[in-house]
């Protein structure tokens, strides 16, 4: 069977490295994002030029008719979805609980949550078996700020990774017997413009001697284990976690 991806926020960082790795191990890929169409269009050219199958889809995952949108373009396009890396995240500039209104917590929650959510629902609408589907696999990207808390910096996004945790223990379970395996990753401190966008592009250099190994880690050093959770070596793993954070 061909194997199909849908990746969100697919045009930069981790996204972008999982798309790459993605098509370089015979995935047709959906690169989905939001606004840049130019660094989306860069990732599928990349992948084309390589010989790959890749096409880009504009859509906020917090909306829901886009992500059916994403959804309906892709399957179209490509072919029935086989996996699914909900992917796209967003964190706001850094500060303390107090200062958080409702506006920055809906965004925050939407994308984070609520995008994970409506994307995994329109995935398993397709793969499930019960449903007439062949099965699939659905990798969320979490992060370690799940575990940590992110105090003084992005409590709100911390909460939000943590209700990614539950929803996959929870997902998975619900879809085991449909031929649909759930897993996450918890990246660590990753070098993407994530950091600039909480105000701190620096934030690597300024922790990384907290990080056990020393370092930050590479967009790359995600998409592998994101390739190996969605893989057949991963076949009896569902609900499970790969923690990516130099021992972090
Ligand atoms: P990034 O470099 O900031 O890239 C974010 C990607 O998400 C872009 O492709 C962006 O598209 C897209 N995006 C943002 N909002 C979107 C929306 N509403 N709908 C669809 N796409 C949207 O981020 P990253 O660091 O690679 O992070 C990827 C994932 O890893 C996120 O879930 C993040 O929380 C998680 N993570 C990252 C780190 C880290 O240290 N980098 C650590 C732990 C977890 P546009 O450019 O078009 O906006």
């Amino acid at each position: 069977m061909n194997q199909v991806m849908i990746i969100t926020g697919g045009s930069r960082g981790i996204g972008a490295a999982t798309a790459r790795l993605a098509a370089s191990r015979g995935y047709a890929v959906c690169v989905n994002y939001r606004v840049h169409s130019r660094a989306a269009d860069a990732v599928v050219e990349d992948i084309v030029s390589a010989g790959g199958i890749a096409m880009a889809v504009a859509g906020d995952v917090s909306v829901e008719a886009d992500v059916m949108h994403l959804f309906d373009t892709a399957e179209r396009q490509l072919g029935p979805i086989t996996a699914l890396v909900n992917n796209a995240g967003i964190l706001e500039r850094q500060g303390r609980v107090e200062s958080f209104d409702a506006e920055r917590l809906a965004r925050v929650l939407g994308v984070n949550v609520t995008g994970s959510f409506l994307c995994a629902r329109e995935a398993v609408r397709r793969m499930s078996t019960q449903r007439g589907g062949a099965g699939g696999a659905i990798v969320n990207v979490s992060s370690m700020a799940a575990r940590l808390g992110a105090p003084n910096e992005y409590v709100d996004y911390a909460a939000a990774k943590g209700a990614i945790d539950a929803f996959t223990v929870g997902f998975a379970k619900e879809v085991a017997g449909e031929g649909i395996r759930v897993n996450a990753v918890r990246p660590g401190i990753i070098d993407t413009d994530i950091h600039a966008s909480g105000g701190e592009p620096g934030r690597i250099e300024r922790l990384k001697d907290s990080v056990p190994m020393k370092r930050g880690g590479q967009p790359e050093e995600v998409a592998k284990a994101i390739l190996w959770l969605l893989s057949d070596d991963a076949s009896y793993s569902t609900g499970t976690f790969i923690d990516i954070s130099g021992g972090r």
